[in-house]
């Protein structure tokens, strides 16, 4: 992988026509481990955020030794880059085939559900396969309620009362059981935790068995751009989120359990930038080479503002516009689809013209992971850059980053 110090020296090196990403494998390795010395227990990272290759192995170097998986794709994709990493099987709707390959194959022996047919799945492959249930937990996803970018609850989660049902019938069978839940993505509300915690033990207090764990999820939110017309929000950082989940658990009597948490994007939004190129201004509205099919779906279904930075052509001669000025431009992505269009800005200097190019920030959750190859378009190229997005910023970074808008 070509390495450079900045997103500008990739750029003025490569002149790149189509969107790069910018992997920066310190940053990562460095939020990875603030994320486990704030947590008091194991940190599993949610692969479907970011599952290259590059990032798990990366996180595996730097300490990470638990990741939540979902599929047979995460399983492999772990198990390649990380052959002795446990894996934990948080998906709570799963096929039974999927259920074998991870007992039998990955030897999986954590596993997540929210409904009684899901046990009797797990349990024909543990009879099939001649387990004993006690060598499995089995964590019972309970819902919650919050407020978060993106709410879970909706589609998964048992009811309180269902909850202590099914941990009674999983601990009557012999399996280890715990409670877990998933407060949502980029959460916007730090009492979301203490919610779900309070639901945590109603249900424990009624089902009477011993847990063997909690697992808080994820959703702590990472660090986007703002928009400077609309009102700041004020979401205290990931230290402050972390004192305030620790007293909520000893709180409820939880500090004592051994604890899990499912972080995903907090982890690896930093870790990536990308350079896309202004294939056209038209106006007020920017066409770029990326977009909603791309690795920019997340802000679209999210409303999140991204930060931007310019960084011009050297060749343009002809500018318009006072440099200085910094306005909202609206961008529609690649393909062909009338829907690709960004639902925040990119705020930029008026300057802003077709061939530069813009380095996207923070965009290492939920961009590449769901890119796809609509229209003929799919972008698969990277560079490693040693300059933290934060830091790269010298006078031209028009950037609507919290930190650097005040
Ligand atoms: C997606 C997901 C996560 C990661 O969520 P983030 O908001 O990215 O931290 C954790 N746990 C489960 C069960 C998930 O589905």
């Amino acid at each position: 992988m070509l390495k450079f110090a900045t997103a500008r020296d990739a750029v003025l090196e490569l002149r790149p026509d189509a969107p790069v990403y910018c992997f920066r494998p310190e940053v990562l390795a460095g939020d990875a481990r603030r994320f486990m010395a704030a947590f008091p227990g194991e940190t599993a990272y949610a692969v479907k955020t970011n599952g290259e290759p590059m990032v798990l192995k990366t996180l595996a170097e730097a300490g990470v030794t638990t990741f939540d998986v979902a599929s047979p794709g995460e399983f492999a994709a772990v198990r390649d880059v990380a052959p002795d990493a446990h894996m934990l099987y948080m998906h709570p709707v799963k096929a039974q085939s999927d259920i074998r390959l991870a007992l039998e194959k990955y030897h999986i022996r954590v596993l997540a559900l929210d409904h009684e047919d899901e046990v009797a799945k797990i349990l024909r492959i543990v009879h099939a396969l001649d387990l004993d249930p006690s060598s499995i937990t089995l964590f019972v996803r309970i819902q919650t309620k919050g407020s978060a970018a993106y709410e879970l609850s909706k589609k998964f989660g048992a009811a309180p009362a269902h909850a202590v049902e099914l941990l009674q019938r999983c601990a009557r069978i012999g399996f280890k059981v715990g409670i877990c839940f998933h407060v949502g993505s980029q959460i916007e509300d730090p009492e979301t935790y203490n919610r779900a915690i309070i639901s945590a033990d109603w249900v424990r207090s009624r089902a009477g068995v011993d847990l063997a764990g909690l697992d808080v999820g994820g959703g702590f939110p990472a660090t986007y751009g703002r928009d400077p017309r609309r009102k700041k929000v004020e979401l205290p950082d990931l230290e402050t989120i972390m004192a305030r989940l620790r007293s909520d658990l000893h709180e409820w009597g939880f500090s004592d359990l051994p604890l899990v948490a499912e972080p995903g994007r907090v982890m690896v939004a930093r870790a990536f930038s990308l350079i896309v190129r202004v294939l056209l201004r038209k106006g007020r509205r920017l066409y770029i080479n990326d977009g909603i099919w791309s690795s920019l779906s997340d802000s679209w279904t999210g409303k999140i503002t991204l930060p931007a930075r310019f960084l011009p052509d050297p060749a343009r001669r002809n500018r318009h516009g006072d440099p200085d000025s910094i306005g909202a431009f609206r961008v529609c992505g690649a393909t062909c689809d009338s829907v690709d269009i960004l639902s925040r800005p990119f705020w930029l200097p008026e300057t802003v013209d077709t061939g530069d190019w813009i380095e996207i920030g923070h965009i290492g959750a939920y961009s590449m992971a769901l890119r796809t190859r609509f229209n003929g378009f799919y972008s698969d190229d990277f560079v490693e850059v040693t300059t933290p997005f934060d830091a790269g910023g010298a006078a031209e970074s028009f950037a609507s980053l919290e930190t650097m808008a005040d």
